[in-house]
């Protein structure tokens, strides 16, 4: 039987149900509707956490809202990467929940140099798409030298130099326990791998630094689901991820597709324990396997690397760097991880277009992404230094956020008095687009500002700046 989200009223029954309000919620039952949309967590309702007559209560809720794949934390001491934690085989089932984390490697065959020029090149790797900033996620350090000096001089190397967190790879368990050895505790890699041959030596260093373990398989599914077993029931761990193989050729690719789809349909719709942890691809294989020139293998690369992701892998291990490789990964994941049930949003505030000084105009928008990178582009392109205020809207486009009531007077006041605009711009004028005229009052009467209303198409917001931002226009306009 597949997963099946608990009914609000199974999770209201166990809440302690006295609408205490502490949670932000009037009600339990509200917070317990928020609860099943995965809108919020467990921890937002203090009683339930703090009390302990609660602890048998706060227990089973933890069962019920737990995924059937389980979330693995890997950790730096500046971020955080959670993989895993899915509930669905399709998206528009519920949501995917953490999107597929990218690693790329750095060898410990490679000099100081080297290795910094490409913590740098991957720390720098962004794409800014509709308000968002898609990014890389992991450093894979890998041991090809088998030396576990090396391999940890490598490690050291990598972790003073890089934010993010690490996966070390190698079958060598002495060399995985030297890479261990310059970490401090704030770090929580991922070990990579175990496998049929060294899988008790791993399984030591994983319990030894309370670190998630990879179990890698190629090819043979048994062997790794019995691994799984093996290791989560006679070791005792939890925290576990899964690789079957990135095999290339017609068949290879035909069972790596088929091997992915099959662990997550046992994840998921049988519930199968022994399946339910996250799936590891590994696109950099194509390095080793696939005869050819260099375009032919990051072409590979980027082939599966897409595919892998679309056929649910929680992580993928990569090695190329450059953006046409990259891009197409990151564009697809965003992608594939925005919730279906949502609008996609940007983040309300103010942002400086150019270079806005007191005089420079400030222009009202929504927080809808799409709407929000038209307008900005549109400014941009007409080359208007501006202040840009955008609204939470709940990510709707101008109309509708006005036939809504998402775009009112109120909205507009709360991010001018957050940002303290009045204290940067001396007209208090401000410009609304075109579609939200009929709310023009209202925005004059909650921000106390004067309202010009803008063109409605925000192509037109260049000529309409150059035509009506003057300083006797201005004048006029606040004389009226
Ligand atoms: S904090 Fe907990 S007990 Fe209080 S209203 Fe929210 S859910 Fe109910």
């Amino acid at each position: 039987m597949p997963w099946r989200p608990p009914t609000p009223i199974e999770i209201y029954q166990l809440l302690p149900q006295t609408n205490c309000g502490k949670c932000g919620e009037p009600n339990c039952m509200a917070f317990a509707v928020k609860l099943i949309n995965f809108d919020t967590t467990l921890e937002q309702c203090p009683p339930l956490i703090e009390d302990k007559s609660y602890a048998k209560n706060l227990e089973k809720l933890k069962a019920l809202l737990s995924p059937p794949v389980k979330e693995i934390v890997l950790r730096s001491p500046k971020r955080v990467v959670k993989i895993g934690g899915e509930y669905v085989l399709y998206r528009h089932e519920l949501r995917y929940m953490n999107p597929t984390a990218i690693a790329i490697d750095i060898d410990d065959s490679m000099d100081r140099d080297s290795i910094l020029k490409r913590i740098e090149a991957i720390e720098k790797f962004e794409y800014e798409y509709v308000g968002r900033k898609l990014k890389l996620d992991l450093i894979a350090v890998r041991s090809v030298t088998n030396d576990p000096k090396q391999f940890a001089k490598t490690v050291q190397i990598v972790a003073e130099n890089s934010t993010l967190p690490l996966i070390l790879c190698s079958l060598n368990p002495t060399v995985i326990e030297a890479g261990f050895n310059v970490l401090t505790q704030e770090h929580r890699p991922l070990i990579y791998a175990a496998t049929k041959d060294n899988w008790r030596e791993m399984a030591e260093l994983a319990k030894r630094y309370e670190a998630p373990l990879a179990i890698a398989s190629p090819g043979d599914l048994d062997m790794l689901v019995s691994l799984a077993k093996t290791l989560s029931e006679g070791f005792g761990i939890s925290d576990l991820a899964l690789d079957p193989g990135t095999l290339i050729g017609v068949n290879g690719l035909a069972y790596t597709v088929k091997a992915f789809t099959w662990l997550r349909y046992k994840a998921v719709y049988d519930l199968w324990k022994y399946a339910g942890y996250p799936l590891i691809g590994t696109p950099i294989s194509v390095w080793s396997s696939l005869e050819g020139d260099v375009m032919d293998k990051m072409w590979w690369e980027a082939i599966l690397a897409t595919l892998l992701m679309t056929r649910y892998a929680d992580l993928l291990i990569m090695h190329s760097i450059d953006g046409w490789v990259l891009l197409p990964q990151v564009m697809w994941r965003f992608q594939l991880y925005t919730d279906p049930r949502k609008p996609v949003a940007v983040p309300s505030g103010v942002r400086e277009i150019g270079k806005p000084d007191e005089k420079s105009p400030v222009i009202v928008t929504t927080n809808y992404a799409l709407t929000y990178s038209i307008v900005l582009s549109d400014i941009e392109k007409a080359k208007v230094n501006a202040w840009l205020v955008v609204i939470d809207t709940e990510g709707l486009a101008v109309d509708v956020s006005v036939a809504a009531r998402k775009f009112t007077g109120e909205k507009v006041a709360e991010v001018i008095k957050s940002s303290e605009l009045d204290k940067k711009v001396r007209h208090k004028v401000l410009i609304i687009p075109g579609k939200a005229a009929r709310v023009s009052g209202d925005v004059e009467d909650a921000t106390g500002w004067k309202v010009v209303v803008g063109p409605v198409d925000s192509s037109e917001i260049g000529k309409f700046i150059e035509k009506m931002w003057t300083e006797n226009k201005l004048k006029e306009l606040l004389s009226q």
